[in-house]
């Protein structure tokens, strides 16, 4: 070993060593921060799914990749990270010697063709991922940037180490190649003896070129274990658990469709037996969250994708799921030497910890535990209301985020304290609640109307009780039982069931709602009550028969959301299909056939609830692709990529004071692709984008309507019912 040699390798092991020892302390500070969160026992079962979905989604980059090109360059920055960390390693035989390799398989001309071209794929998407960076730099010139808030510098720090060492690697190989060390051929490692042809024959270049590289793998390393709030680098380690851990490891995405029920320590609550001072009621404190929730906010890479898809954020509310996930990580950490010596509020708000305990506690973490989870700047609250209220719970975030972050549980579990413990939320929701609790449906109507949609019908609607022999139970809903405009979508659909032969039956007055916008308000106490009411009913109506036997159809994707995924927690196993699902089979076995094509162009907007809640996508557009002329015109986003109307989460009973409205920016993105009409697939979708419209003074342009409505005057042309919104549609011919 020469002098260099010596001088390298003992740098290289000082910083090393370093390094190591602030990572470890920083992973075992991460675990205990994470530790802090309360117990969540249904994370873990079902391992062998969970590592499948795991490898699936990392090794494939299943959400990644819907974003094209950025999706292909970031598998080949992690695919290179993971394989190229055996270079790092190569380059501390490196220091030691400059024909220093790797044992065993240093010299094999395999490793040496896989790590160069992995080193060159890398090193071309890290320079891609630096332009899209810099090209949605928050700074920029006009536009919107997912990256606004987030930490700039630490993206660009991250994708500077990975070039430098990129480039380092390629250095120390061409020294390697200059000083005839280099035992693998051109054919396998082109690049390497490119470099090595204009680098000079000097062997200490080897070593040296090493102690470099390993210097700013180090530097990378010590940056992050003093930062251990930067998801932008601890992603790469955390995603494999936060992915495996997930909600749901076997749906297409997991933290949608249901929500999770209420718990305490880990277990669901009865409200018969709950006790707010003994039990915790939603989350009123960071850690009050389950451990899974804080490994979720340790995760976030602040790649802004959630941001991007949102529609308070995109409509100028102050909501954005990423700046509220890294409020909730960095509380959290922040607050984490206050709880971890023993400091915590009980349920009735007692300090737990003693004095002698927080002696030694900075003052930063106590000023930090001083803050109400939820208060407005001005009381120094972490999340601010119109943060916590702006959110319509549409699973845009969710479904976008690439470390499957579950935002919407976590925001219905703050919501659930401020409603049930704090009586706090907006105000103009109090009617619905209250209408729920004492007449069953958020509109106040009273319960011996909720048949009057069935008249003037010219056949006979039956009810459960009155046959026995039912195939699908009609659930109607109140919407479709109380609201003018959707009682004609219910009105259509009874008209085409019937029509079809489908033997159906409607609960009429014994049904009550299902209890979606309580539960999504956060008020879990009104939505347990109504759903365990409907659940008995339900289940008396179906009494002995098995599972697929218990058929309901549905025309509102809350209802359907609700029955089909939520009733479950409380004992209500049924198979729910949305009314677009049902058509979309009957049209395709021939039982209903359009004969005469509804004309003018039609648009179709994705309910939140039906289709990215749900992924029912296909068949509201098979109905439409069969009951109208030409193609349908497709919004610039749709599907998975729909943007809300603005009324889930039970924003539908809420003012929306702050920003352009949603339903609005909706309806300028229907009314641009020409279509006259816009077809939807839920109640609230069609109040609130006819309220658009109108809002536009665009009635006579384009009319909103539901499938069902469009695929019955397709059907029954000559007999355009009165009461079925079907008039005003356009027809070919
Ligand atoms: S659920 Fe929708 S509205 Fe709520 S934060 Fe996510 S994207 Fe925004
Ligand atoms: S999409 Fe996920 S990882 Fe990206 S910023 Fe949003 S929450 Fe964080």
């Amino acid at each position: 070993m020469g002098s260099v040699q010596i001088v390298t390798t003992i740098l290289a092991f000082a910083i090393t060593a370093v390094a190591v020892w602030l990572a470890v302390r920083a992973v075992m500070k991460m675990v205990a921060v994470i530790r802090l969160g309360q117990p969540d026992p249904s994370r873990t079962g079902d391992k062998g799914t969970r590592a499948r979905t795991m490898l699936v989604e990392t090794a494939g980059h299943t959400r990644m990749l819907r974003w094209g090109v950025v999706g292909a360059a970031h598998w080949f920055v992690m695919v290179g990270f993971i394989v190229l960390s055996l270079l790092v390693l190569e380059a501390y035989f490196e220091v030691v010697s400059p024909t220093g390799g790797l044992p065993l398989i240093g010299g094999w001309a395999i490793y040496g063709l896989v790590t160069e071209w992995l080193a060159i794929l890398g090193l071309v998407s890290i320079l891609v991922l630096i332009a899209i960076r810099l090209r949605n730099r928050p700074t920029r010139p006009g536009g919107r940037s997912r990256f606004t808030g987030s930490t700039m510098w630490q993206g660009y720090f991250v994708e500077g180490i990975i070039l430098a060492v990129l480039v380092m690697g390629f250095v120390i190989r061409g020294f390697k190649v200059a000083t005839d060390h280099f035992e693998y051929p051109v054919w396998a490692t082109p690049l390497s003896h490119a470099v090595g042809a204009v680098l000079p024959n000097w062997e200490a270049g080897v070593s040296i070129a090493a102690l470099i590289k390993i210097v700013i793998s180090m530097t990378w390393l010590i940056v992050i274990a003093l930062n251990v709030t930067m998801g932008v680098a601890w992603h790469r380690f955390l995603a494999f658990f936060n992915i495996f851990f997930k909600r749901d490891p076997g749906a297409d995405v997991s933290g949608l469709g249901a929500l999770r029920p209420m718990t305490s320590q880990g277990k669901p609550l009865d409200f018969e037996e709950a006790d707010p001072e003994k039990d915790q009621f939603g989350v009123a404190q960071v850690e009050q969250f389950s451990w899974k929730g804080l490994l979720d906010f340790s995760t976030c890479t602040e790649c802004g994708r959630c941001q991007s898809q949102c529609p308070a954020w995109n409509t100028g509310k102050p909501l954005s799921p990423k700046l509220l996930v890294l409020s909730l990580r960095d509380h959290a950490y922040a607050k984490a030497p206050y709880l971890l010596a023993g400091g915590g509020k009980d349920l009735t708000g007692e300090e737990k910890a003693t004095a002698a305990q927080l002696a030694h506690v900075d003052v930063l973490a106590l000023a930090e535990a001083e803050k109400p989870l939820i208060g407005t700047a001005e009381e120094g609250g972490v999340i601010d209301p119109d943060v916590l209220w702006s959110c319509t719970t549409c699973g845009a975030c969710v479904e976008q985020c690439p470390v499957d972050i579950e935002h919407v549980d976590h925001i219905v579990d703050m919501r659930r304290y401020q409603v049930l413990i704090e009586s706090s939320f907006p105000s103009e929701a109090g009617v619905m609640l209250r209408n729920l609790e004492n007449k069953g449906n958020p509109w106040g109507a009273p319960q011996n109307t909720r048949e009057d949609w069935t008249k003037g019908l010219d056949f006979e609607v039956p009810r459960v009780g009155e046959v026995e022999d039912f195939e699908y139970l009609f659930w109607v809903g109140c919407a479709g039982a109380f609201e003018d405009r959707a009682k004609k979508t219910t009105r259509a659909v009874a008209t085409l069931l019937n029509e079809a032969g489908v033997k159906f039956a409607i609960l009429g007055e014994g049904e009550t709602c299902s209890g979606d916008p309580a539960r999504r308000i956060g008020n879990e106490f009104v939505f347990q009550m109504l759903a365990q009411q409907n659940v008995e009913t339900l289940n008396e109506a179906f009494e002995g028969r098995e599972k697929s036997k218990r058929k309901i159809v549905a025309t509102c994707p809350h209802c359907f959301n609700t029955l089909g995924n939520e009733y479950g927690q409380l004992g209500g196993e049924f198979e729910v299909v949305h009314h677009t699902q049902l058509l979309a089979h009957l049209v395709a076995t021939g039982k209903l056939t359009p004969v005469q094509p509804v004309d003018g162009g039609v648009t179709y907007h994705d309910p939140c609830y039906l289709g990215r809640h749900n992924r029912v996508f296909a068949p509201p557009r098979e109905v439409l692709g069969k009951a109208i002329s030409g193609e349908l015109t497709e919004m610039p986003r749709n599907s998975e990529r729909s943007f809300c109307c603005g009324a889930g989460g039970a924003r539908m009973w809420m003012e929306e004071k702050i920003g352009k409205r949603i339903n609005v920016d909706r309806v300028e993105e229907a009314m641009s692709t020409g279509a006259k009409t816009v077809a939807v697939g839920c109640p609230f979708c069609s109040t609130m984008l006819n309220d658009g419209v109108n809002g536009k003074d665009a009635g006579e342009q384009v009319e909103v309507v539901d499938v069902a409505s469009v695929l019955l005057r397709s059907v029954k042309p000559e007999q355009a019912p009165g009461g079925t919104d079907t008039e005003r549609l356009p027809v070919a011919g």
